[in-house]
């Protein structure tokens, strides 16, 4: 985990860039449990960051390959990402002052830190989950698996669906006309 005090952040603000790899970045997501997703590559970031008061202004640029499972065919599929942000980060337990409100417009997100140091991996990492789809695909037009005999239907079709189809029609009885 990358963490940086911020009295090594200078006055003229501190450009940084690293790399972490996925077994690192595993041992930060099983603290949170929710792990849905892996890491195909390591997470690549770049970050300026510049004291305003007491706050901190961080602005960045994330990006890695995710490994997502498809919520209609459940196979694993590669998904590269790649997202910039802007994040004003507040000393916890403190009220920002007027000129580090101002900092950041009110729909943007802000964070907090304690103890004097920032979690670098951490803010990278949530901006990875930020752009994690609800609902994965593997492709748009996915066609899921069949709920009936469990076949990827994006592979080859089945005869189930033609079958509840033709046994749905039979149900009908013509009207008799006098
Ligand atoms: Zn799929
Ligand atoms: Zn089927």
């Amino acid at each position: 985990m990358f963490t940086l005090k911020l009295d090594k952040i200078p006055e003229e603000g501190l450009d940084l860039k690293w790399e972490e790899e996925r077994a690192s970045l595993l041992t930060y997501l099983e603290d949170l449990s929710k792990i849905d997703f892996d890491f195909e590559t390591p997470l690549q970031s770049e970050v300026s960051i510049k004291k305003v008061g007491r706050s901190v202004f961080i602005t960045g640029k994330v990006q890695t390959t995710l490994q997502l499972q498809c919520v209609r065919c459940l196979k694993e599929f590669s998904y590269p990402l790649s997202t910039t942000f802007e994040l004003p980060l507040h000393p916890l337990k403190e009220a920002p002052s007027e000129e580090e409100t101002e900092l950041g417009s009110e729909e943007m997100e802000s964070s907090f830190f304690e103890g004097g140091e920032i979690h670098l991996s951490e803010i990278a990492c949530e901006q990875i989950f930020l752009e994690i789809p609800y609902q994965p695909l593997c492709q748009d037009e996915c066609k899921g698996l069949c709920p009936i005999c469990g076949k990827d239907l994006n592979l080859s079709s089945c005869k189930c669906a033609k079958e509840e189809l033709i046994s749905g029609f039979s149900g009908l009885k013509k009207l008799k006309l006098d």
